[in-house]
């Protein structure tokens, strides 16, 4: 659905693009050896290159572009061949170099594509433009002490992929879910661990508005550092409406970097936009061209495991299960992986129930007690047996609820509960024979009203026989014997 904002004068249409940042996972920064770990003490991760100390030079780290070229072609892009390193040039007390190594012109990794999923249901292909290598800068500590800032090189120098998207993105919506789709893609692939909360993923969300039905890019505002799926939606919402009014009120939004307050809701202006010229971007002298070769790129692309889409797509054609359950199992990894080994490649069970019982059941508890699937107390092989049980009827659905109840307490075999507690289904006729003439004969009174013409009661005696079998009467089994019984 297009979302869209009413002006004073006609309707208004958003027109965003993203520039995520994602930490690539590695152990050493992107042009020293120093480590990555996050959470160390303040500035114990430096060396003299993160530094900047005076003729210390940078030395490319070869399993970052690996990660660079990964990404690139899970996000079917091209690779290119040649690039290079760039200076950014700006001063900030955390950038010690006085410049930030990045890509300019020249990117390791060009046009791609990727296709997200909204909310109503609505299918986009959003195009990417780019994506860069750089070093990330230092971190500025303002919240030690009340007169002075302090600067913490720790991050200094770690590696990041910006991937940067064509100006395609419509709605607050679809924005949230090309974030989640990136997301999805750097931890199938590997390459990021895509944690939003540790900063390891962060976007900055360009957003102008412009009458519905114009091709014209007005002046945008970019969001810095947004690392919340609902900051994002928030902000682009708050950010479209501001620039509305203010065309509304006769005047014109200026080309500006402004700041998210979670607290308020709104955005603030920092600085008015650098244009690429403001940077003096020149190629990096300390940096030699980065030339790859066909046969390194093909290594790596034999080496791609299978991609979201590609398995959401599978997930459908071979078990059966609906678009959006494929898409829910396939958007996390480890959810995939427990689907698939719960299903059993070998033993193939009903992958709708299957799914059902992973989507609502185990989700249902996992989401209450805030954990994810790798955190779950019942074992994907565990859930393939329970869906076993009820499919060769030796338990029903209902008493599979109560066995799934124990299974989160205990995390034991469902077959073992079943056993031990007795509550394998009665499917011989013969004693559930038994029970029904034993509630007819304890009950003439409804049986006579049943017989006189009051049918509903039917539900009556299912419900007291299955009391007397404590749910353990095959339901289909009690209807059709107590039907007979009572002469229909
Ligand atoms: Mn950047």
């Amino acid at each position: 659905m297009r979302y869209t904002i009413d002006g004073k004068n006609g309707k208004w249409e958003v027109v965003m693009g993203l520039e995520v940042h994602c930490q690539v996972n590695s152990a050493s920064k992107l042009f020293s050896s120093s480590p990555t770990a996050f959470g160390a003490e303040p500035n114990t991760q430096v060396s003299y290159v993160d530094a900047a100390m005076p003729g210390m030079l940078p030395v490319i780290n070869d399993w970052v572009v690996k990660q660079a070229i990964r990404t690139g072609l899970g996000l079917n892009a091209k690779i290119n061949k040649v690039s290079r390193f760039a200076r950014k040039n700006y001063f900030y007390p955390d950038l010690p170099q006085g410049y930030q190594i990045s890509q300019s012109d020249q990117p390791i990794v060009g046009e791609g594509v990727v296709e997200v999923k909204t909310e109503d249901g609505g299918k986009r292909a959003i195009r990417i433009e780019r994506l860069h290598l750089e070093q990330d800068a230092g971190k500025s500590m303002h919240d030690q002490d009340p007169h002075k800032t302090y600067v913490d090189l720790n991050r200094s120098g770690t590696p990041l992929m910006e991937i940067v998207s064509y100006p395609d993105i419509t709605s607050p919506d679809e924005a949230a879910a090309y974030f989640k789709k990136i997301q999805t893609l750097v931890r199938y692939l590997g390459t990021s661990d895509g944690n939003m909360e540790e900063g390891s993923m962060r976007a900055d969300v360009n957003v102008s508005v412009r009458p519905v039905g114009s091709d014209e890019l007005r002046p945008r505002a970019e969001i810095k550092n947004m690392n919340s799926l609902r900051f994002i939606r928030q902000a682009i919402a708050y950010e479209a409406q501001r620039q509305v009014d203010l065309y509304d009120a006769g005047e014109s939004p200026v080309q500006e970097t402004r700041l998210f307050n979670p607290k308020t809701g709104e955005t603030k202006s920092m600085r008015s936009k650098e244009n690429a010229a403001d940077y003096r971007y020149f190629p990096c002298p300390d940096l030699l061209p980065l030339i790859l070769d066909d046969a390194e790129i093909e290594a790596i692309r034999k080496d791609l495991p299978e991609l979201p889409d590609a398995k959401r797509d599978r997930f459908i054609a071979e078990y059966g299960v609906s678009e959006d359950d494929a898409i829910t199992l396939s958007n996390d990894k480890d959810v995939a992986h427990y689907f698939e080994t719960a299903v059993g490649r070998e033993k193939q069970r009903d992958g709708k129930m299957v799914s059902n019982w992973i989507l609502s059941e185990l989700f249902g508890h996992l989401n209450k007690e805030n954990r994810s699937i790798t955190e779950s107390p019942i074992s994907a092989e565990n859930l393939g047996d329970l869906v076993d049980l009820i499919a060769e009827n030796v338990i029903s659905g209902k008493i599979a609820k109560t066995v799934f109840e124990d299974m989160l307490k205990t995390n034991r075999s469902p077959k073992k509960i079943v056993e031990e507690k007795g509550l394998r289904q009665i499917t011989d006729s013969g004693a559930i024979e038994k029970a029904i003439d034993k509630i007819l004969s304890g009950a003439p009174d409804k049986v006579a009203e049943y017989k006189s013409g009051k049918v509903a009661l039917i539900g009556w005696f299912v419900g007291q026989v299955m009391q007397a079998t404590q749910g353990r009467a095959n339901p289909g089994e009690v209807n059709k014997l107590l039907k007979e019984k009572l002469g229909e």
